[in-house]
């Protein structure tokens, strides 16, 4: 077998890490093992596999060797122990935080996670008899103080989606230690490739990796990735509520994966030249976006991220009427709930990441009606800048926000 343990740049482990041990028959690319039971024709062997004291597969809703390629080529790509997948994001949210929580625990997080994690929060944990304390994921003082009361696990997602706000990881992962809790972050909009929370002290990082890891916007998935001891537990759960990675959405992500660190490295520039282009536009109220000078936690952002990501956040001078107007005279991008894939796609928070949530919760979580969320896709960005110009409202957007 290849010996890997030499690749140490993302862009090489990306393309390699994970996948020595399931290249079969002189193939280069991990086969589609579209099978749900692994025979035996030696009982004492069978026996072993399945009590775990050998290596191997038994049945797909447990591990099966093509999502296992692609579980092993993110944990490379984190730096983990380990690292387990689901047939979601979501999946691997709930599935993460009903492995831990129990009747009585206590969990702390941030008012602005995805609109899913946040039903979880607000709906399924207080009804299993979990207290959720949800906090200014910018007033880090304050959720300081929360953890302080009490926490068995700290949740922390960074940047947030939709207004990019970003929560410390390390300062937060400490405090979390300190109370005993378990700090898990979620790092869709980051990527392994921009940041990396386990190095800078969390227990578990997940992703949606229907989002940028597959990047195609054409598989689902989730994956978990920390210390063995932890991703076990996380595993166990999963492995009997039965939330498994399809064998054929692990061979796409795993194709996706292998681009990872080519389409991260132009998401990060293109954002970064559209989020440029739309602070200087007079239609444009307000960017969101941390690479920006002008963002509160620019500084944090340096610190802790080594890109600042393909997503940004815009509000547009005249309302949700304005908003209205603008989104279909775009030509590249598709109007979708979706982000991270190589097309750009955007679209309002109530018909996207918060759809979930009242207008009022939104209000509540600071999301602004007039809100555009832009996930720049890898498109040349002069072809995005021109499109978003012929867009936007031209002439005299700051008196009436109406279009000229
Ligand atoms: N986490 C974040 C930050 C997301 O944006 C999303 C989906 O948009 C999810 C988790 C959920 O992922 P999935 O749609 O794969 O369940």
């Amino acid at each position: 077998m290849r010996d890997l343990s030499g690749a140490e740049h993302p862009a090489t482990k990306a393309v390699w890490a994970g996948e020595e041990g399931y290249l079969v028959e002189g193939a280069t690319q991990v086969p589609i093992v579209q099978s749900i039971p692994f025979g035996y024709d030696d009982l004492d062997e069978w026996t072993a596999v399945a009590l775990g004291e050998r290596e191997g597969h038994i049945y797909s809703r447990n591990t099966n060797p093509t999502t296992r390629a692609f579980e092993e080529k993110v944990r490379a790509l984190e730096g983990a122990e380990d690292s387990t997948s689901f047939a979601s994001g979501m999946a691997a949210i709930s599935n993460t935080l009903l492995a831990f929580l129990r009747p009585g625990d206590r969990v702390v997080s941030v008012k602005d996670t995805y609109g899913g994690t946040n039903k979880i929060f607000l709906e399924f944990l207080p009804g299993a008899g979990v207290e959720v304390r949800l906090l200014d994921a910018t007033d880090h003082g304050a959720i300081e103080d929360e953890v302080a009361e009490g926490c068995d696990l700290l949740y922390l997602e960074t940047p947030t989606n939709p207004t990019l706000k970003l929560v410390d990881i390390e300062r937060l992962s400490g405090a979390g230690h300190e109370a005993g809790a378990i700090v898990v972050v979620d790092g869709t909009f980051a990527t392994p490739i921009n940041q990396s929370p386990l190095a800078l002290g969390a227990d578990l990082v997940l992703h949606s990796a229907s989002k940028y890891l597959g990047g195609h916007a054409d598989a689902l998935g989730g994956v978990v990735c920390g210390p063995r001891e932890l991703v076990r537990r996380v595993y166990h759960y999963r492995e009997i509520n039965g939330a498994a990675l399809d064998p054929f959405a692990a061979y796409l992500l795993l194709r996706g994966l292998k681009t990872l660190e080519l389409r991260v490295g132009r998401h990060n520039e293109n954002a970064l030249k559209v989020a440029r282009f739309l602070e200087a536009h007079p239609a444009v109220e307000r960017v969101f976006y941390p690479g920006l000078e002008s963002h509160p936690q620019h500084e944090l952002a340096g610190r802790q991220m080594r890109g600042f990501g393909g997503m940004l956040s815009f509000s547009l001078v005249g309302g949700y009427d304005t908003v209205r107007e603008f989104l279909p005279r775009l030509q590249f991008a598709h109007r979708a709930a979706n982000l991270g894939a190589v097309e750009t796609t955007v679209g309002p928070p109530s018909t996207t990441s918060h759809v979930e949530s009242s207008a009022r919760e939104r209000e509540e979580m600071g999301i602004p009606e007039s809100l555009v969320r832009y996930s720049a896709g890898i498109e040349d960005v002069d072809d995005l800048i021109s499109d978003l110009d012929g867009a936007l409202p031209i002439t005299h957007a700051r008196t009436s926000g109406d279009y000229g």
